[in-house]
């Protein structure tokens, strides 16, 4: 597999960043995971409008343009042969002695780019079973709109619903309202069929799954809510399901171990990942 790191494009098991990396020592950085079906990036202006405002929010230079960026994911996806999967692309502010306030700004930022390769298949059976997800208390700091590299409550919240048997964690503010997954957005379909996702702010991550699916809710008419949920809200759902780059619509079926509907994917969950593919396809 290679890799590009700063400039270069090397093989994954020499690519290394220094240990003075300030996202290796105080994750001090920002990252994007893009969607690549039939070799297009999905919302790949988006995901780069995306990266630009976490950057812009913590202060840090943009290592590359835009169009450079479009062109070494391309040559990432390309050098590895990558049809569908996804494209990692994470920013740092640099690597200097450790210390907490910015370095120079003579120390440019690390840029490096990944790719995997994900077979589209095994989404698309996950989706036709459903998903479970179960609830852990959100413990994250208070700028989760801003997409850094700091995952360590995340990675926590995902352990913990895996070891439960679940796919995915969903977070719990203080006030028992679902904030989003550990690395997806919630969202529930009530009993009079009014689709609900919690409104942007800083509580949540500006999911671009998110976004895209708005737009294809109000393309067909769909009654939309920007609100939060209380977890017992969810429970008493018709249908749930989360989006994400790597995820698109996937439909959940349980949470924590009670059941959400029928107990399987729910007609319009399923309905809007069939859309949300058909234009994935249109734009490739
Ligand atoms: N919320 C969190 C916390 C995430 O980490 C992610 C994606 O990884 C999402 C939401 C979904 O965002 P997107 O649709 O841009 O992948």
């Amino acid at each position: 597999r290679i890799a590009y790191v700063n400039g270069a494009y090397v093989a994954t098991r020499d690519a290394v960043v220094s240990i003075e990396d300030r996202g290796y020592q105080f994750a001090d950085g920002v990252y994007e995971v893009c969607e690549v079906f039939r070799g297009a990036l999905i919302d790949e202006d988006r995901h780069l409008a995306r990266l630009a405002r976490s950057l812009a929010e913590l202060r840090i230079a943009e290592p590359v343009s835009a169009v450079a960026l479009k062109i070494i994911s391309r040559e990432v996806l390309h050098k590895n042969k990558i049809l569908n999967g996804y494209v990692y692309i994470q920013v740092t502010r640099g690597v200097a002695p450790r210390d907490h306030v910015f370095p120079p700004a003579s120390v440019r930022p690390s840029l490096i780019v990944t790719a995997r390769s994900v077979d589209p298949r095994k989404g698309d059976a996950a989706a036709q079973k459903g998903v479970a997800v179960a609830t852990t208390p959100d413990l994250r700091w208070k700028r989760v709109d801003i997409k850094s590299i700091a995952l360590l409550p995340n990675v926590l919240a995902r352990q913990t619903a895996k070891e439960t048997g679940a796919y995915e964690a969903w977070l719990i503010d203080a006030e028992g309202m679902v904030s989003e997954g550990a690395a997806s957005n919630a969202w529930i379909i009530n009993q009079s069929g009014t689709i609900i996702t919690r409104q942007v702010d800083h509580s949540i991550l500006r999911g671009i799954t998110r976004t895209t699916l708005i737009d294809i809710i109000s393309a067909h008419g769909l009654r939309l809510e920007e609100r939060k949920f209380s977890l017992e809200e969810a429970l008493g759902a018709r249908e749930a399901f989360i989006t994400g780059a790597t995820t698109l619509v996937m439909p959940v079926v349980a949470i924590d171990g009670h059941t959400i509907g029928e107990g399987a994917p729910g007609p319009m969950a399923l309905k809007l990942r069939s859309i949300f593919h058909d234009e994935a396809a249109r734009s490739t």
